[in-house]
């Protein structure tokens, strides 16, 4: 009950020093050291060919690392075959036996461990209700939406108990409506029962929605780890920025820099920004602004003032996007909630536009 008081190993989950090359000369995964705690929600993120599905077969066993070990609870389990890492799994394509029913495709891996016939029967009716579908039993997969289809893979990997949960773009079949709707399902499957999972994505918003912590993949390295508020608020490079939500960018140089801000030189002007990836005067910098951190007609002061032209206005429902040229950025996006009704977004005006210079970020140049 108090399982989260207890002092929790930091480090139940351990890539050490890891690189797989498939072809022993390009690494896919490269000098790979990830830590994760138990109990811990952690997504790999990024896009594809990251390397994000064979970190995943590497814990999982089908893929033996090039470098480096792996431990599970501090134990290398470079030598521990798959079914004797106690590690469940779901894959997008990873479908259920579609000739055994419901009862019979939770019962394989129970059966396998050699689990008594009704130990068998607890655990499965355990693993069909937290997946709300108890009564399910003796339907056939072709019997069920796609939706159930993914609840039962989903409780199939968790019905022998197993230490840690690793699901492979699980979500990835699915409409929108119900991705969305599932990825709430298994962050609250997650919350009851605190298993550790690592969770595959290439989707940002998945990705913010159920983890806890997101790992960054960009060509087989981690180029942040961090909470998901943090990824979009402090990203640390600009493939982050780029990558998690949207960015309005600017290209410059460095010409004075103190520690809390600096000066970017733009073709078309000057911005002060806050000095993340730039040391010195002469630096090249991408500067990285967040659509809603640009106010229109800010009533505070602000660091930055500029006029920007609308080139283009959308409605989005709860928001108007707003497009601008501005400072020579031809795609510069504001996000202006629908409550603020009294602006004037006629195409052609020209407006005022501020933001402060710690929310524009100095990042490395793109
Ligand atoms: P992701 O899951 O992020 O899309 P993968 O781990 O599947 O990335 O792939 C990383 C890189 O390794 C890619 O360049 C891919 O082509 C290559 N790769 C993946 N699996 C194999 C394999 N079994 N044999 C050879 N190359 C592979
Ligand atoms: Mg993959």
């Amino acid at each position: 009950m108090f399982k989260h008081q207890m002092s929790k190993n930091t480090e139940f989950v351990k890539f050490d020093k890891v690189d797989k090359s498939y072809d022993g000369k390009v690494l896919v995964v490269k000098d790979l050291n990830l830590n994760i705690s138990e109990g811990e929600f952690i997504t790999m993120l990024g896009p594809s060919g990251s390397g994000k599905t064979t970190c995943l077969m590497m814990l999982a066993g089908f893929e033996t690392p090039t470098n480096g070990e792996i431990y599970l609870d501090s134990n290398p389990i470079s030598n521990i075959p798959p079914h004797k890492r106690g590690i469940g799994m779901v894959f997008q394509n990873y479908a259920l036996f579609p000739h055994m029913t419901v009862y019979e495709n939770l019962a394989f891996p129970l059966r396998v461990r050699k689990v008594q016939k009704d130990e068998i029967d607890k655990k499965v009716d355990k693993a069909l209700s937290m997946v709300s579908l108890s009564g399910f039993e003796s339907r056939m997969p072709a019997q069920l939406s796609g939706g159930q289809q993914q609840r039962v893979a989903v409780a199939r990997a968790l019905v022998f108990d197993p230490a840690v949960v690793l699901m492979d773009e699980p979500l990835g079949a699915l409409d929108k409506n119900l991705r969305e709707s599932m990825q709430y399902e298994i962050k609250h499957i997650h919350e009851n029962i605190g298993v550790t999972v690592v969770y595959v994505t290439h989707d940002q918003g998945e990705a913010l929605t159920m983890s806890n912590r997101i790992a960054v993949f960009n060509d087989g390295k981690v180029q942040q780890l961090s909470s998901p508020d943090k990824l979009y608020e402090e990203p640390v490079n600009s493939f982050v920025a780029e990558f998690i939500g949207e960015n309005n960018t600017f290209g410059g140089e460095v010409t004075d820099i103190s520690k809390d801000v600096c000066k970017v030189k733009l073709q078309n002007g000057e911005i002060l920004a806050n000095p993340i990836s730039v040391n010195s005067k002469g630096d090249k910098t991408t500067v990285s602004i967040r659509p809603e951190r640009a106010l229109i007609n800010p009533k505070d002061k602000m660091d930055n003032n500029q006029t920007g032209k609308i080139e283009e206005v959308i409605y989005h429902g709860d928001h108007t996007r707003v497009r601008l040229d501005l400072l020579g950025n031809k795609e510069f996006i504001l996000k202006v909630p629908n409550s603020s009704n009294e602006l004037d977004l006629k195409l052609g005006n020209e407006i005022k536009v501020g933001w402060n210079s710690q929310d524009a970020r100095a990042l490395d140049p793109k």
